[in-house]
């Protein structure tokens, strides 16, 4: 069962002291996908035909520029390229007139700009991290209704960034309802708020320390302030 297997990287992030146990989940998954994407892996003819086809996203493929496997990116790259040529020729033949009418200017639905969008928003180790990630967050609710240790780990987290607090918000609707969903939306909101105000105070600090009079105040829980806002803003773990 994907619940039980996926206890223990689920425990994991919630035993880290965190700003956001979901991005640790996340960041684990994104580690491991570039590991294997990087390691033999790619040289396997299911993987490359899947990487042919959707390329990398911005983020991904500067983690696999800095794994040190250029041989391996350079032959991804290759093969990816050699399919965006083929696929781009067929589409620049269809022209600006696939699925417009007659005197209508159609750009929008031309087979070029549908190829060249997808393309965009398209990246292979996306795909391998949100396979997975959906059913993490999936044993995240099986785990608070079944086990009592891992709820109580859940309700004294330091809450959520803005990206996961709506994933658990939207999630809670598929795998709960009644009393039980309206506790849980009532634990969540106060989480997400409650820290979210903590961090905002500790960025305040931060910026009191600034001030004159405060330069031989302690910087109380401060230090990390702007790191620890950003990933509550913006899911991203920047150092010190
Ligand atoms: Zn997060
Ligand atoms: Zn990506």
């Amino acid at each position: 069962m994907d619940e039980q297997l996926y206890a223990i990287p689920v425990n994991d992030a919630f035993n880290e002291d965190s700003e956001c146990p979901v991005c640790s989940m996340y960041a684990s998954l994104e580690k491991n996908a570039i590991e294997f994407t990087m390691g033999p892996s790619y040289m396997e003819d299911d993987v490359r035909m899947e990487t042919n086809e959707t390329g990398f996203c911005a983020k991904h493929v500067e983690m696999m520029y800095g794994n040190q496997n250029r041989l391996g990116l350079g032959l991804m790259l290759h093969t990816h390229m050699q399919n965006l040529i083929k696929e781009t020729e067929k589409a620049q033949k269809k022209g600006r007139s696939s699925g417009g009418g007659l005197f209508k200017k159609n750009t929008d639905g031309s087979a070029v700009s549908a190829y060249m969008r997808q393309l965009g928003k398209s990246c292979y180790i996306c795909d391998r991290i949100t396979r997975i990630f959906d059913r993490y967050i999936d044993t995240i609710f099986y785990l608070y209704e079944k086990d009592s240790a891992f709820k109580t780990k859940f309700d004294s987290s330091k809450g959520f960034c803005v990206d996961h607090y709506a994933v658990l918000y939207d999630a809670a609707d598929a795998h709960m309802s009644g009393g039980a969903l309206k506790d849980f939306t009532a634990k969540l909101d106060k989480l997400f708020l409650e820290n979210m105000k903590r961090v905002c105070d500790d960025v305040e600090w931060y910026t009191d320390k600034f001030d004159y009079r405060n330069v031989d105040a302690p910087w109380k829980n401060s230090k990390d302030a702007l790191v620890r806002a950003i990933k509550k803003l913006d899911s991203i773990e920047l150092q010190l």
